[in-house]
Order: structure tokens, then sequence, then C-alpha cells
């Protein structure tokens, strides 16, 4: 086939085949599959308005626009894909437990609270953090890893019940969003003075999405005006019908201050998960799950709470999570207690990671250390193509000359450094859903675990971003360095609040928007001609206010002559003035128009801003 010219490039086209691309591939990559020069790819986008090298990463949008023009169906492969072709290729598999049935046993539920700001899901978590843990004599929960277990008695039987210390349903859809689910029971917690609020609702939504069974925790009994008849009633609206109405779903009435009926509360978790979930899980194979939260510890490196799924995790298990590899050095629950192994719903502290994983990223037990390290190599090379590519900024050709048309987009760069990973994450997801419209756009250019460092205030000057520290703070001489670079820093310890923030930040960064306001108008009675400034215009001010700066229009017989000019002089007899009021008469200049008549109506205003909702 005859090689088309594209852009005054000649490429030769594909004839409608399937090209798969890793997302954050490169336009050598897509090159090398289609088998032509990465040159002409080059050369291609650039005629098509963007500018990229040949091994930079790319956009989806971009790899399917170049694909369009070349006639290819460009397939992107999302990561998760990848994955499991990456783990595929060393004969693994993620996410489903081996053996047959007879090799399935019951495991624990992992519960999540969620619920409106305040209404108590902190409360609750530690209630029953203290009340009702599983090792008694441990003397309580000390540490926070990020998950625990408690033990409760149901007809009975001790059950475990795993919680999610993470409150909220950021962290919740964090992980979904990266595919993984932790979650099987949610514990939705509404505050019974205060009823179902947006939060309440949202997170309603969430757990739905998910698909999870939901127990209503209705807090706060302990108050004189709590209602709790009112958030059955609230809730039955929005789908979730108590039992005692015939329903399906659990409502408990607590109080996490006065420690009330927790009990009854884990027993509906137990009861719920067995009325509605088959959690069984093979507690003899390598163990899989997710990483629940991480972080770099000073003393003892890299450090991650894990979810065991399946199997069960060993000490000196060579081990693969998210991209970081190890072999797991020593294990702690969340009474600070070393432990030798941890079977399925079971939350352990992880030691030995070379590297901090994120929160929602999978771990897997393989072979043996060289396996690990292969796979977490190949995960890491290929976050860091994906961060590149996101790190680019989005520009279709359309965007391009939109951009080109109304001056260039604003841009907001953030990085964003957190205690632990799970902040980051839920921070970073809450900033995108921020919209402020097109004209305006975020992007978080870097992100990390641990104390804000001399590499962030570097990269932060170099690309103009602005530093979020979530419960961090910098190290060494950090601060001094971004005093003298001059890059913001801004802490935080509630999430909310620093959206609410970079919010109005965002606001304050919009092109301004105006009205405009007509100040006054004047009759031109006179024309006196002046060799020097041209037509002086002797005038009467027959409404409100001419001033010398603002802009003014001429009319004639009710049509606009001039759209918008400056006033070249404003003057009260011989005077220069800055204003002339309704009543007076005065002598002006209209700059760059000289062909004024008399009867012309000269009107005066101004633009004035209008404040950002
Ligand atoms: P969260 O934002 O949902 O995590 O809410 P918190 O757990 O921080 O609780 C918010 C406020 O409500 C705190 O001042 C708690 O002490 C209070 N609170 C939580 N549970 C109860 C309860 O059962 N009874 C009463 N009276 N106050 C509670």
């Amino acid at each position: 086939m005859e090689a088309p010219t594209i852009g005054g490039v000649r490429v030769r086209k594909g004839n409608g085949e399937t090209v798969r691309l890793a997302r954050g591939a490169s336009l050598t990559d897509f090159a090398e599959k289609i088998n032509v020069d990465p040159a002409s790819l080059v050369q291609m986008l650039f005629s098509l308005g963007e500018m990229v090298t040949a091994t930079e990463s790319v956009n989806d949008e971009t790899l399917e626009l170049l694909g369009e023009e070349l006639n290819y169906i460009v397939q992107v492969v999302s990561p998760e894909d990848e994955d499991r072709e990456l783990l595929e290729s060393f004969d693994l598999e993620f996410g489903s437990d081996e053996g047959d049935e007879g090799d399935l046993v019951i495991r624990p539920p992992v519960v999540t609270v969620m619920g409106h700001v305040d209404h108590g899901k902190t409360k609750l978590l530690d209630a029953l953090r203290n009340a009702n843990v599983v090792d008694k004599e441990a003397g309580g929960i000390t540490q926070h890893i990020g998950a625990y277990q408690v033990m409760t008695d149901v007809d009975g039987d001790e059950r475990r019940i795993t919680f999610i210390d993470t409150p909220g349903h950021e962290a919740f859809t964090a992980m979904r969003a990266r595919g993984a689910q932790a979650t099987d029971i949610a514990i939705l917690v509404v505050a019974a003075d205060d009823g179902v609020m947006p939060q309440t609702v949202e997170a309603l939504n969430h757990v739905k999405a998910a698909g999870v069974p939901i127990v209503v925790a209705v807090n706060k009994i302990d108050k004189p005006e709590a209602d709790p008849t009112k958030v059955r009633g609230q809730l039955t609206e929005y789908g979730l019908v108590p039992e005692e109405y015939g329903g399906d779903t659990m409502f408990v009435d607590v109080s996490a201050k006065a420690g009330l009926h927790l009990d009854k509360l884990l027993e509906a978790v137990v009861l719920t998960a067995d009325a509605s979930l088959d959690l069984r899980a093979n507690p003899t194979q390598d163990a899989q799950g997710l990483v629940v939260e991480a972080h770099l510890d000073r003393g003892r490196g890299p450090v991650a709470t894990v979810l065991v799924q399946r199997g069960t995790l060993r000490v000196g298990d060579s081990i693969v999570a998210g991209p970081a590899h190890g072999r797991v050095r020593a294990m702690l629950d969340e009474f600070g207690h070393e432990i030798e192994e941890a079977d399925p719903a079971r939350p352990a502290l992880v030691l030995g990671l070379s590297a901090v994983p994120g929160a929602g990223q999978n771990f897997l037990v393989v072979d043996d250390d060289r396996m690990a390290r292969q796979i977490a190599e190949k995960r890491e090379a290929r976050e860091r193509a994906a961060m590149q590519a996101q790190r680019r900024v989005r520009r279709t050709l359309e965007d391009f000359m939109a951009s080109m048309e109304k001056g260039e987009s604003q841009e907001l760069n953030l990085i964003l450094k957190g205690d632990v990973s799970g902040s980051v994450e839920a921070l970073e997801d809450s900033l995108a859903k921020i919209d402020v419209g097109d004209e305006v756009s975020l992007r978080v250019i870097d992100r990390g675990v641990g104390a804000i460092t001399e590499t962030n205030i570097m990269l932060a000057a170099a690309s103009d971003a602005i530093i979020i520290g979530f419960n961090v703070r910098p190290q060494g001489k950090a601060t001094e360095l971004a005093d003298k670079e001059g890059v913001e820093i801004r802490y935080y310890s509630v999430i909310y609040q620093a959206i609410e923030e970079i919010e109005a930040a965002l606001k304050g960064m919009l092109k301004p928007e105006f009205e405009e306001a007509t100040l006054g108008q004047a009759e031109i009675r006179e024309i006196f001609r002046s060799s020097k400034i041209g037509n002086i215009a002797g005038c009467m001010v027959t409404s409100g206010t001419l001033r010398r700066n603002a802009k003014v229009r001429l009319i004639r017989d009710g049509a606009v002559i001039v759209e918008s000019a400056d006033l070249a002089s404003l003057r009260r007899e011989r005077d220069d003035v800055t204003e002339v009021r309704e009543g007076f008469e005065c002598g002006l200049v209209v700059k760059g128009y000289n062909d004024i008549k008399i009867g012309d109506v000269v009107e005066a205003f101004e633009m004035r801003e209008i404040p950002r909702a």
C-alpha cells in the first residue's frame, strides 16, 4: 500500500489491526509494534499539535489518537491486566484460592467503618479496639498498624472480626480504584442526634457500588436528643430497610462514648456475614492479600501492614508487595508482639521490604527472593512509566487549539507527602474530584510517604509546585531551602480541610470574570477643533459621572459608533480633572476617534470583577 502523508510525514498505515500498548508506553514502543521509524511518529504528533520525544511516555488519548490516524485500533492495557499478565508469566495468579471446596476454611469478616464527619467513626473504632480485643492479657491495642482484630461471642462460638482502622470512605474508594477490595462488610455510623447527612449518603453510595453489605450503627444514643427511630426512617428512604421493619439491614443502637451495645454491633456483623456472605479461604497455600497501609520507619525501614486474604504468611517468606520485595524479616500484630504467622483476615505489620508499597496494592508470597525481585522490578518500571504519562499535560489536538484560542490555561502543580500511603492516596483521590471548570487544572506531579525532603523542594521549585504535607514535616535543611527557593509548603492533618483550601486556591487562580457597569452619560453640545490634540467635545454630563480612567463608548442616534475607547483628556474649564458629575460641563477628547458630532452621547463604563461563588 502506498504510504500516505500525514502532516507532511510519510507513514505506512495499518489495516485496522489491534495494537496492544501498556499504559504509559512511548512512541518508540508504539513504533516497534507497528514496525515504523519512531521519528516519523514524533513528527506526526508534532503536526497534530503535540511535542513529545520518542522515548517519553504518552497518555492513553494520544496513543489512541495516533492509532486512529494510522488506522490501528490501539488497546491501552490497564495496569490490572498488565499485572495479571506479569504474574501469569511467572505462573502465578492473584485473587482466587487454590484447591477445591475441601481446602476452604471459614475466615473472619473484614470491616470498614464509614459515615458523616463527627458521627463517631473514630470513637467507635477506639471503643471496639479497647473493649473487645482478641488478646485480653496484652492490655489493649497499643500500636496503630492500620487494622486490628476483635473477638466476640456469638451463640457460644468465639468469632473474630477484622477492622480496617482508617475511618471514612476515601481510603475504601482509593483501594477500590486500584481494583482491590479489602472490605467484606461496612458499618455505616449515623449519629442519632444528627441523622442522615451528606457524607452518610456518599458513603452509602460508595458501599452500594461495591456491593458490600451494610450494618448500621446508630451512634450517640446516650445523648438526650438522640432519635434512633428517625434515623431508621431516613435510611429506609435510601433503601436500607431495618430488619424490624421487614427489611434485611441490621440496625444497632450504640454509644461509642458510653460503650453501649458494642457487643450487639459485633454480633450483627457476624450474623450479616453468615447470612449474606460465604467468607472462606484456603489457609494452606502461599499467602496473598492487600497492603492496608505502609510507611518508612526511621529505625526499621519500610514497614507495611498487610491483610492476609488467603494462605498463611510466615516469617522468612519471599514476598512481593506492589513494587516492593523482600523476605519477611519479622511480623508484628496490633499489640506490638512478634508473630510467626498470619492466617486469612489477619492483619500484620511486615518488616523486611525493599520499599514502601501503596495502600491497596497486592502482595504475594513467591518461590524465592529472585522471583520476588524480578516481579517487583517489572512493577516498579511500569509504575514509573505510568506516572510519567500522567505527569504530562493531557493535550489532544482540540485541547491544543482551544488553549491557543483562549490563552494559556492555568495549572496548579502539587506535591503530596503524607505519613502513610493510605492518606496520600485518599488525598490524591479527593483532589482528583475537585471540579472548577476547564480553565484551571490540578496536577499532582509527585507523591510519597515520609518527611518533606530537599529533593521535594527542588522539584517544587523547578515546576512551580506547592507542597502539601499531611501529618508530616520538613526534614533537615528542607525548610531553609523552601524559604530560599520560595516554595510554599502547607500542612494539614484533616483531609477535607486540605481539599477545601486547595479548592479555594484553585478558584483564586481562576481568571477573573468581569461585568460591565455604566458610570454615566454626557451629551456633546459643541465641538472645538485643536490641531494639537484633535477634536475636543464640549459636553454636559446628563447622568452619573464621567471618569478620566474609565472606558467610553460613543452613541449616535441610539447606535454605538465606537464600542470602547479611552479618554485622552477630561477637563473642566482649563483644568485636568479625574471626574465630572451630572449637571456639569466638561471638555473631553476620545482617544483614536476624531469624527465626533454634536448630539453624540459619550457613555462612560468600567469592567468590574465578579467574585467567584
Ligand atoms: P468521626 O469524625 O466520625 O471520626 O467522629 P469522632 O469519632 O471524632 O467523634 C466526633 C465527636 O463525637 C467527638 O467529640 C466524640 O467524642 C463524640 N462522640 C462520638 N461517639 C459518641 C457517642 O456515642 N456519644 C456521645 N455523646 N458523643 C460521641
